[in-house]
């Protein structure tokens, strides 16, 4: 029997967190006039940038392992429909159940029925982009079933009624005392006499914690890895967190994006290095779990995995746009870019910020539904050079703008700029009308109107005072 993926339909509209309420420049023009934002940001991706740097630097064989990372991605997405059976085979024969769902809706409806089953009426969770992207503690919420955030940055988000703002640390945007006051605000039976020092924060959200872990039977996960090979599901993670939520409940729900599957534990061992170095800075995860199926009288005794499509299979269909699907979810590429630097990951309005998200929430969505996020990038390449798998984000922005709609004015303009390009002699008189602006007077102060909006955020080049042509025909 062959897996049907469903035909290649974009992530549905009004459920999720994959579309922002405004476009990427009036939300990150709010976002720049925040100081504190922006001095919490440079601290954290500078911090985070230099741990990274001097763990790449000790690997000798650093690029090599990028390339076998990248290959081992591309190979994964020619043969995603026969990878993914033999990952469903191997989970079933273990004694687990697998779903597919085919967007956000169904995926919901899938994690609510199997908890409604359980008759808990709260989950503990260990961070999970693919749960956050379908918007699932929304949904629990709305069945009257309470979601439990574990990471200790998600717990401040979740506490805080905020969004997360980056990918591996979604409370970068709060500092320590924002952090104090939210806890005292929102977190129960916490001490008022709760000081701001970190390891003070830490110590009160574990106890909240333990006691949570303790008296809660369902468990929602997402996954990093799956090996095909063997059935078998991996989280890594700092905390311990997710340690505790993956073994201590009756009940373990992972919902997974279709792209984390990896065929071999071989395949395992590249990405494994990878990700700790280009994400938190670290030789190894402080705790790596696996786990294959159930086994009797250790861990949930009740397994569910929820394959989850929500717009990939649209993505994959676009062989310039599929790359975006190898992404290892390690943030690199946010650390190092000068636009998330400054604007923070609440402008790009989707769960998934920075570089990556200026290239995967538009494929997942429809370009139409996120078409200022592809010029979210001054296009300068650092994203390419930190990604440990590889991705051409660069070229990827330049396809997407290219997919993106574009106004009439903007069209008529480039299709005009390019017939001047292509005919020498009406491109002569174009740079010589060029130079009659420069002495004209408008150096300086952009296009005139109708062209304006363009030199609005960008300087306009001056033209020089000798062309290339000039300087030929004197000679
Ligand atoms: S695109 Fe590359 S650098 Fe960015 S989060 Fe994904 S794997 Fe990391």
């Amino acid at each position: 029997m062959s897996t049907f993926l469903g035909m290649p339909v974009t992530a549905p509209s009004g459920v999720g967190n994959l579309r922002g309420d405004r476009t990427f420049p009036e939300a990150a023009h709010d976002a720049l006039a925040d100081g504190q934002l922006r001095r919490n940001l440079r601290h954290a991706t500078t911090t985070i940038r230099g741990k990274s740097g001097r763990v790449i630097a000790e690997l000798p064989d650093w690029q090599e392992l990028r390339t076998a990372g990248s290959a081992i991605k591309a190979s994964v997405m020619a043969r995603l429909p026969e990878l993914l059976e033999r990952l469903e085979e191997r989970v079933v024969a273990a004694g687990g159940v697998v779903h597919w769902a085919a967007d956000a809706n169904e995926a919901n409806a899938i994690v609510t029925d199997l908890v409604r089953a359980t008759g808990s009426e709260r989950v503990i969770k260990v961070k999970s982009m693919a749960t956050q992207e379908i918007g699932l503690n929304e949904a629990l919420e709305a069945a009257g079933i309470q979601p439990v955030e574990t990471d200790l940055a998600e717990l401040i988000v979740q506490l805080g009624e905020d969004k997360p703002s980056h990918i591996l640390v979604p409370a970068i945007h709060r500092n320590r005392s924002e952090i104090r006051e939210i806890f005292l605000r929102a977190m129960p039976g916490v001490d008022p006499g709760l000081t701001d020092d970190p390891p003070v924060l830490a110590a009160a959200a574990r106890k909240y914690l333990r006691e949570t872990f303790l008296s809660t039977r369902v468990a929602v996960s997402g996954a990093n890895f799956a090996i095909a090979e063997t059935g078998t599901l991996a989280v890594v993670e700092s905390e311990g967190n997710g340690r505790m939520c993956l073994t201590l409940p009756d009940t373990l729900i992972t919902v997974m994006g279709l792209e984390k599957v990896v065929p071999t534990w071989q395949d395992l061992e590249v990405f494994l290095q990878l990700l700790p170095r280009a994400s938190t800075g670290e030789r190894m995860n402080p705790y790596t779990t696996m786990w294959t199926g159930v086994t009797p009288g250790d861990g949930p005794q009740s397994f569910h995995l929820v394959l989850l499509d929500n717009g990939r299979s649209a993505v994959l269909a676009d062989r310039a746009g599929r790359a975006a699907l190898h992404c290892i979810r390690c943030s690199a590429c946010l650390n190092v870019c000068p636009v998330y630097e400054r604007t923070g990951g609440h402008a790009y309005g989707s769960v998934y910020p920075g570089p990556i998200g200026a290239v995967l929430s538009p494929q997942l969505t429809g370009v139409e539904d996120n078409a200022s996020l592809p010029y979210a990038s001054s296009l300068c390449g650092a994203c390419f050079d930190a990604c440990p798998v590889k991705i051409d984000i660069p070229s990827m922005l330049v396809h997407l703008r290219d997919k993106a709609p574009h106004s009439r004015m903007e069209r008529a303009v480039m299709r005009a700029a390019a017939y001047t390009m292509n005919h020498p002699r009406l491109y002569a008189r174009a740079q010589r009308a060029a130079k009659l602006a420069r002495i004209a007077g408008r150096r300086g102060r952009g296009l005139p109107p109708p062209l304006s909006g363009w030199t609005t955020a960008r300087d306009l080049p001056e033209p020089p005072e000798q062309t290339f042509r000039d300087w030929w025909a004197r000679r």
